[in-house]
């Protein structure tokens, strides 16, 4: 999970400067990747019509106390929020586009549900996202979900040392664009590391040659957040769960990813 609108003070985390793990540190995180790949893989493998969205955070949050790893979003209090986040897996469904709250909410034959899950192990973090059908789906949510996810593996092949974040924005938008779907701008990828979200942030729109530069041994969560329809979107009742605001359907795909001086690694590929 990660927005902006959390973030008071958004200067102070741009200022930042982006940290370089160690050869020591990444080791950590591609353990802590590793973890969370095979947890969130249980996990969409007990997505079917009838399940509710709390036994799949009941899976996540079993499956990462059993293998010795810390739940990152329980608990989780971003500081606009009054109250933590109240559970391990965040369900969005539909309309839902991230930080969904697990709930009694039983998953119907058509759904698309976007599973955020997030650990930390020996004190170094991963987080990933994927949005899976429920059952059967239609044609253009099948396209949708296909288009949502090739767009993260555009923008991961931007983040090499040497480019810039831009770079990265500008692939997710530069492919979704013409496709007619909606960038929501007011959430993005971060740094990741010992913190759960670090500098810089990861916008999924962007020129190319902005931003910082990427450096080999920055880790980062790139999360091409996207509608089906209009990019503007409100933060419901609960205090937590974004939605579109126009109803549309919702994809979010995410991987935690280590820039190297070549190929990109993705340390949450399941
Ligand atoms: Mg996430
Ligand atoms: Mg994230």
């Amino acid at each position: 999970m990660h927005t902006r609108y959390e973030i008071p003070d958004t200067r102070l985390l741009m200022s930042m400067s982006t940290k370089i793990k160690s050869p020591q540190e990444i080791a950590l995180m591609r353990t802590a990747g590793k973890h969370l790949a095979a947890v969130l893989s249980e996990v969409r493998n007990a997505v079917r019509a009838g399940v509710s969205t709390r036994e799949l955070d009941t899976i996540a949050h079993d499956r990462i106390l059993s293998r010795g790893c810390i739940p990152a979003f329980l608990k989780y209090k971003p500081d606009m929020h009054h109250k933590p986040f109240p559970a391990t897996l965040c369900v969005s469904v539909n309309d839902e586009i991230v930080h969904g709250i697990p709930s009694e909410r039983i998953l119907k034959e058509g759904d698309i549900v976007s599973l955020d899950l997030g650990l930390s192990s020996d004190g170094f973090f991963a987080d990933s996202a994927i949005t899976v059908p429920v059952g059967e789906i239609s044609k253009d949510k099948k396209i949708f979900l296909r288009d949502a996810e090739e767009a993260l593996h555009l923008a991961i092949a931007q983040a090499r040392a040497g480019n810039h974040i831009g770079d990265i924005g500008h692939a997710v938008e530069s492919f979704i664009k013409p496709k007619k779907y909606g960038i929501v701008r007011d959430l993005s990828g971060h740094g990741i590391g010992r913190e759960l979200h670090e500098s810089p942030y990861v916008p999924n729109f962007g020129k190319k040659g902005s931003g910082e530069i990427l450096r080999a041994g920055m880790t980062i969560a790139i999360e091409p957040i996207l509608s089906m329809g209009r990019p503007e979107m409100f933060v419901a009742s609960d205090g937590y769960t974004c939605k579109t605001s126009d109803g549309s359907l919702a994809a979010h795909f995410e991987h935690t990813i280590l820039i190297t001086d070549g190929e990109p690694e993705i340390l949450t590929l399941i």
